[in-house]
């Protein structure tokens, strides 16, 4: 288990280099002329852009990760620990983009007025 967690591991660092990658080619993009290759060259920018976010997404939810759908590619959630509910502990996973808990706040009081 632990081999097939540092690989996974490794495939993340991976992306995240790729992810880095694609941000500085998204810089050097500013200084090309304006036209039509540059607007390609956006355009397959968010392509890649996208493809990396939604592959990594694909690893955490292969490694057990909780994913948020605020978005597209979804976000990961990290733990935040154990939060003390009335009877039990529970997990506590938070998305880092819009800040949702996986643990629901408890229901309003239903009023019937
Ligand atoms: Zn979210």
């Amino acid at each position: 288990m632990d081999d097939i967690n540092s690989a996974m591991e490794s495939v993340k660092i991976g992306l995240s280099l790729l992810g880095d990658s694609i941000g500085l080619i998204k810089k050097t993009k500013e200084l090309l002329p304006e036209g039509d290759e540059k607007e390609a060259i956006e355009a397959s920018l968010i392509q890649a852009d996208k493809a990396a976010k939604l592959a990594e997404s694909q690893i955490a939810q292969a490694l057990g990760y909780k994913l948020c759908q605020c978005t597209f590619p979804p976000q990961i959630m990290l733990s935040q620990g154990y939060k003390q509910l009335k009877h039990h502990n529970e997990e506590e996973f938070v998305c880092q983009k819009c800040r949702k808990s996986s643990i629901a706040p408890p229901a309003p009081p239903i009023n019937f007025g």
